[in-house]
């Protein structure tokens, strides 16, 4: 059996060699989850509620343990990978409410009754990223299991090891074999046969756009379910009424978290230009305040990226242009890369353009509200964006004239579990997440019953 070795991304040491799936073993696990799917979705509402709240109640009591995994495996901060691996109990606890409130509809007809029934899928395969390999997991297979599907996951091969953890703490919680089964292996392998694999009745995929293309087109031949949350390259527009001491303030945070490795990274900075030089001058003094260290030490705030190959990556789109100025980044081994802020020179530039999943920004000036929403919406993809004004007006006018599928005004986040979360055009299908996600498991059905 082929390996992958896992390594720290601040040390570049080897963490431990994961098993790599083959053909053979995704196909017996999704054989084994098809066997066990009548009896999960058969569990009466209450019980399947008791057991995700058991199963939330083991994460939580591992919160710790999960987060020093995420620290050493993916880089992330003590802080990030905390908040992450609470992400998963919050999830599980949200959609253990889900099984007892499965609601269907009585809709009036003549001649008897009409009542609609929401009904699990089947085998649900969630493929999952490499830069939040913890909530992205329980984005999926929280409100999957909690509406009676079985879910086989595949985690990315740079960071199975929280996956893998979680799954056996599944067990531990009572969940029965096979309900919830991870699969680490090579997207090529494990993730594509979740596309072709006609037990398989809906693909969860975060990760590139063009991965994402190729799942969809592949899930057409069995007309098969898809979800997918894609790249990004948000706004952050900046009015000169704002804040702007609050908004240069949180601005690295809203794209240097998880050093811009995040598909909602406010990566293009818009700011009115009356503000824009008060607005730089304060970016820069924050941008250079930040602690970017060894996530070991509990006080960083930024860590590495995931890997050498990202860090080229994120390289070649510094290399083509000028660089305003930088954060700090240490020395030595691990794949570190600075905080970056560009002064972008035309829309049409790459920097501009395209999701550069890495510590980069680029800032450009604007004239006024049109002008604003116009070059916001001057991009492909359309995932999430912040606004900063103190015009309440502006604000949902200019809120409602973003094309993304979620916006934060004076605020730089706007990702909670129990809110719905996706993509306008490019950056994805569908949403996740909020009081609706466990409908988007189930097909509706509707039975007529004749007097
Ligand atoms: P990918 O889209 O290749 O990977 C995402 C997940 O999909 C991984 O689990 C991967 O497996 C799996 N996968 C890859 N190919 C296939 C396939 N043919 N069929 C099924 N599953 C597949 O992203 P990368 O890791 O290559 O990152 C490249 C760029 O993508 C980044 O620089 C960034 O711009 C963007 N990206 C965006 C993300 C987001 O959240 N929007 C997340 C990750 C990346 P494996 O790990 O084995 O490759």
């Amino acid at each position: 059996m082929s390996t992958f070795t896992v390594v720290n991304p601040a040390t570049e040491q080897p963490v431990t060699d994961v098993p790599l799936a083959s053909v053979d073993d995704t196909d017996a696990a999704i054989e084994r989850a098809q066997e066990v799917f009548p009896a999960w979705r058969d569990v009466a509402p209450g019980e399947r509620a008791a057991l995700m709240r058991r199963f939330a109640r083991v994460v939580d009591e591992h919160v710790e343990e999960l987060a020093e995994i995420e620290v050493r495996n993916a880089g992330h901060t003590w802080g990030n990978a905390t908040w992450e691996a609470g992400n998963v109990r919050d999830c599980l606890n949200y959609y253990s409410a889900a099984p007892e409130r499965l609601f269907g509809r009585q809709i009036p007809v003549a001649g008897g009754i009409d009542v609609t029934f929401h009904e699990p899928l089947g085998v649900v395969g969630v493929i999952v990223p490499w830069n939040f390999p913890m909530p992205i997991f329980g984005w999926g297979v929280a409100p999957a299991l909690a509406s009676g599907n079985t879910v086989v996951v595949k985690p990315a091969e740079l960071t199975p090891l929280t996956a893998v953890r979680i799954g056996e703490l599944a067990l531990e919680a009572g969940l029965p074999e096979g309900a919830l089964t991870v699969i680490p292996g090579k997207g090529s392998v494990v993730g594509q046969r979740f596309v072709t694999h006609p037990l398989v009745r809906k693909v969860c995929f975060t990760g590139s756009t063009e991965v994402g293309k190729q799942i969809m087109a592949g899930c057409a031949d069995q007309v098969k379910r898809c979800t997918l949350e894609l790249g990004g390259k948000s706004a952050n527009v900046i009015f000169a009424d704002a804040d702007l001491a609050a908004a240069a303030a949180a601005a690295p945070y809203a794209v240097f978290d998880n050093a811009g490795q995040d598909c909602c990274a406010r990566s293009r900075i818009l700011v009115e230009r009356p503000a824009y030089d008060e607005f730089l001058g304060l970016l820069e003094s924050s941008v250079k305040a930040m602690a970017v260290l060894d996530p070991a030490d509990r006080d960083s705030e930024m860590g590495p990226l995931i890997s050498a190959q990202q860090r080229e990556r994120v390289q070649e789109y510094i290399d083509e242009v000028d660089v305003a100025f930088t954060g700090p980044a240490p020395d030595g081994p691990g794949f570190w890369m600075p905080p970056t802020v560009v002064l972008a020179e035309s829309t049409e530039q790459r920097i501009w353009r395209e999701e550069v999943f890495g510590p980069v920004v680029a800032v450009l000036p604007f004239d006024d509200e049109g002008d604003a929403v116009a070059k916001a919406n001057d991009s492909e993809y359309g995932l999430s964006g912040s606004l900063y004004t103190n015009d309440v007006g502006k604000a949902l006018r200019v809120a409602r004239g973003i094309e993304a599928g979620n916006l934060s005004v004076n605020s730089h986040s706007s990702v909670r579990y129990w809110t719905p979360f996706g993509g306008y055009k490019q950056s994805g299908l569908g949403r996740e997440l909020g009081p609706d996600a466990p409908n988007a498991f189930t097909e509706e059905k509707n039975v007529f019953i004749a007097h």
